[in-house]
């Protein structure tokens, strides 16, 4: 019996019309199909890839930053324009050539103080949406020194490499936000009583990183994948915003604006001082008697501080930002056909609880939730088109949760 032709199983072609003809299990390919698919598969990861390239033109300037913040954040002016600044002066530094030229632009990591929820995270997350270079949030809490349980500080890169799809090239432009970098503070001011190694020995750790220098990464991070390959990263141009609350160094910082003013402009000089938010008038020194080591601090030049969020402002971030709590809510409702209002003294009530159980900006979303969740459980099973919440609503709802918890505890 004849043998049987083959054909390409993608085009169709004879197998005497090809120079090479490869078998599958279920069919064949041509050299000709084999190479197109070959490029298709090429320009295809190609285009998946995340494109971290820049021009001066396209970037944003610090202030086109800054609005954008705008549109998240409410007030904290003074964090907004340095972080626009910083990360503008990031890219200018990432394009600059030093062999062209003899100027050499040093980096400038951040840090931000901030009481807890005052929006540190939110402005990084925000200004991360906007970023033209990988960018990873990690917690310094997690962090011990090697050989103890917890994370090595190389794991603080691993999350970048992980962003920017392991191009080390990509993730050795980019951005790490290190949260609650006060936790690694150092516990005492005598080093050498106990062994500290959640504090000082981290922040040695970090040194290194911050510095600028290749980091052996474990790729999958932690200490339970130990056959896994290190890849090594420079970390000299990737820029470090660090955030932390800092609780208590108000204290510092007064005592050292008072030991300061002792002399003849005592009188002059105190009536200036806004004993409500001494964060603004915080020195590197203030992060020295707090527990940071000289070194880190001299590693993180921009100091930057949040303001307290005041009733002003909590009432903004309720109803203000892109996202408002009460958009979201709004939102949910609308996709169930309801129209949700709410009358100014509900809102002026969510954020007077928030203030009285001194939630802060974390609580208006608490309390929202309270108000909102009878509602949320109820109506899309009925007719109803609207729901107004009304001051009286606001405050049954609230105190049934109150009620609520106090049974729960007894
Ligand atoms: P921090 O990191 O300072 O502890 P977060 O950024 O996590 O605080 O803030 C907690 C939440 O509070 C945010 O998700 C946001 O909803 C709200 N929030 C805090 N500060 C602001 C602000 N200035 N503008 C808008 N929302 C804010």
């Amino acid at each position: 019996m004849a043998k049987l032709k083959q054909h390409c199983s993608f085009c169709g072609r004879p197998e005497n019309e090809l120079k090479l003809l490869l078998t599958g299990i279920n069919g064949y390919i041509c050299d000709e199909c084999a190479e197109r698919a070959h490029e298709l598969v090429k320009e295809e990861i190609a285009k998946n890839k995340k494109d971290f390239s820049m021009k001066i033109e396209d970037l944003p300037r610090p202030k086109q930053i800054k609005e954008f913040l705008d549109q998240y954040v409410i007030g904290q002016d003074d964090a907004k324009r340095y972080l626009s600044v910083s990360v503008y002066n990031h890219y200018k530094r990432l394009m600059h050539k030093p062999e062209k030229d003899e100027v050499e632009i040093e980096k400038s990591n951040i840090i931000m103080v901030g009481a807890t929820g005052t929006g540190k995270t939110l402005l990084a997350k925000t200004i991360a949406r906007i970023l033209k270079v990988p960018f990873s949030i990690v917690d310094a809490t997690v962090l011990t020194e090697a050989g103890y349980v917890g994370e090595d500080v190389e794991s603080i890169l691993t999350r970048l490499l992980q962003v920017a799809d392991y191009d080390v090239k990509a993730a050795e432009r980019g951005i790490v936000f290190i949260d609650e970098i006060d936790k690694i503070a150092r516990k005492s001011d005598n080093p050498s009583i106990t062994r500290d190694v959640s504090g000082e020995g981290v922040q040695q750790g970090l040194l290194k990183l911050l510095e600028g220098s290749a980091v052996n990464v474990p790729p999958q991070g932690g200490r339970k994948h130990p056959e896994q390959k290190l890849i090594q990263v420079d970390t000299k141009n990737i820029l470090f915003i660090c955030g932390g609350a800092f609780d208590g160094i108000e204290k510092k910082i007064a005592r050292r604006l008072n030991t300061q003013v002792v002399g003849y402009t005592t009188i002059q000089k105190t009536a200036h001082i806004d004993r409500n938010n001494l964060l603004q008038y915080i020195a590197p020194q203030d992060l020295k008697s707090f527990g940071l080591i000289p070194e880190i601090i001299g590693r993180l030049p921009v100091l930057t501080y949040l303001n307290p969020l005041d009733k002003t402002t909590l009432r903004s971030i309720l109803t203000e930002p892109k996202n408002s709590i009460i958009r979201q809510y709004r939102k949910l409702f609308d996709m169930d056909g309801i129209k949700l209002t709410f009358d100014e003294d509900a809102l002026n009530y969510i954020v007077d609880k928030a203030v009285e159980f001194n939630l802060g900006a974390r609580g208006l979303r608490s309390i929202t939730e309270d108000v909102m969740i009878d509602a949320m459980f109820e109506l899309p099973s009925s007719d109803e088109k609207k729901l107004r919440v009304t001051l009286d609503y606001a405050q049954s709802k609230v105190e049934k949760s109150k009620a609520k918890l106090l049974t729960d505890a007894g």
